[in-house]
């Protein structure tokens, strides 16, 4: 039987499907301008892919923990921001190197947080090339600038364009002059060097999940400038506590959240979205839906597939599931780690491999930070290589734990190049692959996220967060400008700012 909404139910002004950081911005901007907000996570925490788990006296991040968006000025420090807006702060820790590179043909290279730093490290391996690695960096720069002197809202409106066209218009000329761009063009108008090339590429990678030529310029411009002004800076207590102080203040604010309510169906009537049905069956109305799960979630689950709408398929032609990730949650004796590791580094041993599942391994030590995470005398290493879920289907329960066991293994095995003795030193390991990732972060084949098929005009084509169905929205990294908990945050913003002039709030 199909569900009945009954007209006795409260309409709630907006229900939110997930408590991401981009579901939690949206809730928090719009329960502090008043609006009846719900958040519906089918979890038991908040924070989807920057939530946490505790084991043996370990404190994990799931995933993100090189954050951006704490910075102190200007308008790009979206996470700052966000919780200001709900009267809550979040102390930080300041990470003086963004990563640090061990990378093919012996590159061996910090990224400083101080700019010039940064540039001699680079320019040291590269002295030919010092003038085209300035203006690359610099033209990365410009774009930072823009978007760093505007407020960051929903470009789906025209009055706040207008607006800020008018308060700023060379800022708002250079962004439409960058939205169309990706990074490798603009790298080879600057650079000809195959190795920088291949640099700048894994530069990109690191967080976009594809080469410089698919990266769109803007995303770019705020990663590798922002690293240098607001800088990275990890949240004391873990990255979890992000989302539980927004949810802190979504309360303060008075908006509700619920856990283990998994939606199950968003419900709609004549063609519009009006509320949601969970797995227990229970239904809520609200004049706005808000989905927070990814776009293959949305589209193919929470909505029948003859109400997929023609965007979203024509989008899913340009874009794709990234893969999901490989991961290995350590606790290790701190006698592993030598004097001066930094918290992040960036593994890779043969370019051709960069791409390729098992091929780049990304490791996070957050413990050099918040020694608090980890028992004394303990560190958690975090380390991860993107992997697709079909590499993991069809097997056997055996099968899957020797499977993980070989996996872990050979990472461990590279780890223990830049620090011997972590086998031995190892006192707590957990293995996640990407069922994990699909299972936990309710995630579709565990996906970090949508990256292009081939190369696209830049984020031109990435959509915003109202869709062709009225009254459903969608926010977080499937959106606008895309994956990262800054961008995420971008994203609540101009999700809640459309739907506040929506509701005339
Ligand atoms: C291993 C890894 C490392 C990363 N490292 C970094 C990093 O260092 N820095 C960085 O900035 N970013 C990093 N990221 C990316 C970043 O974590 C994500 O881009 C961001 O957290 C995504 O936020 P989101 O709001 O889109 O949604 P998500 O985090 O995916 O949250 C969505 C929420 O919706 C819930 N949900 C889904 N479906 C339903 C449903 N039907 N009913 C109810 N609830 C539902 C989920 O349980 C989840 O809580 C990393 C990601 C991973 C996986």
């Amino acid at each position: 039987m199909s569900p009945s909404l009954h007209s006795t139910l409260d309409v709630l002004d907006v229900i939110i499907i997930g408590s991401g950081i981009g579901g939690l911005v949206t809730a928090t901007q719009l329960a502090a301008k008043g609006a009846e907000v719900l958040v519906l996570e089918r979890y038991l925490i908040p924070g989807g892919s920057s939530g946490y788990f505790e084991r043996q006296g370990y404190k994990f991040d799931v995933g993100a923990s090189m954050i951006f968006g704490f910075g102190a000025q200007g308008t790009t420090n979206l996470l700052t921001r966000a919780l200001n807006t709900v009267k809550v702060s979040q102390e930080t820790i300041i990470d003086p190197v963004q990563v640090h590179y061990h990378l093919p043909n012996k590159l061996d290279l910090k990224v400083e947080r101080v700019y010039e730093k940064f540039l001699q490290n680079l320019i040291a391996y590269f002295p030919h090339e010092e003038a085209g690695i300035r203006r690359f960096y610099d033209e990365c720069w410009k774009v930072f600038h823009c978007l760093n002197s505007i407020e960051l809202l929903s470009l789906e409106e025209r009055g706040y364009l207008l607006r800020t066209f008018l308060q700023h218009p060379l800022a708002c000329l250079g962004l439409v002059k960058y939205l169309p761009q990706n990074v490798g063009d603009v790298a080879r108008r600057y650079i000809k060097d195959q190795e920088l090339l291949k640099f700048i590429d894994i530069e990109c990678y690191s967080w976009s999940v594809v080469s410089a030529d698919l990266t769109p310029m803007i995303n770019a411009g705020m990663v590798f400038s922002d690293r240098h002004y607001g800088g990275v800076n990890y949240p004391k207590g873990g990255v979890g506590t992000i989302a539980q102080k927004l949810v802190e203040g979504l309360e303060k604010a008075g908006g509700k959240i619920q856990y283990q309510a998994r939606v199950t169906k968003i419900l709609t009537e004549q063609g519009k979205a009006v509320g949601v049905q969970l797995a227990n069956g229970k239904v809520y109305r609200g004049k706005r839906i808000v989905s927070n799960a990814t776009q293959w979630d949305t589209f193919t689950k929470l909505l029948p597939g003859d109400k997929i709408p023609n965007n979203e398929k024509k989008w899913q032609q340009s874009y794709k599931k990234s893969p999901s990730f490989l991961s290995l949650h350590m606790g290790v004796e701190a006698a592993v780690l030598p004097d001066g590791t930094e918290c992040h580094h960036i593994i890779l041993e043969d370019w051709q491999q960069m791409t390729a599942p098992g091929g780049t391994l990304f490791v996070s030590i957050p413990t050099l930070l918040d020694p608090d995470l980890a028992p004394k005398g303990y560190h958690i290493i975090h380390a991860f290589t993107p992997d697709w879920i079909d590499n993991w289907q069809g097997l056997s329960a055996s099968e899957y734990e020797a499977k993980k066991e070989a996996a872990a293994g050979e990472v461990i095995d590279r780890l223990e190049k830049i620090f011997p003795g972590l086998d031995a030193g190892l006192d707590y390991l957990e293995v996640g692959t990407p069922r994990t990732h699909q299972r936990f972060l309710g995630r579709e084949d565990g996906t970090y996220g949508p990256i292009p098929r081939r190369k696209l005009r830049g984020l031109l084509g990435m959509p915003f967060n109202r869709t062709a169905i009225p009254g459903l929205y969608c926010v977080g990294d499937s959106t606008f400008p895309g994956q990262g908990l800054n961008a995420v945050a971008f994203s609540g913003f101009a999700c809640a700012h459309r739907i506040a002039i929506d509701l005339g709030f």
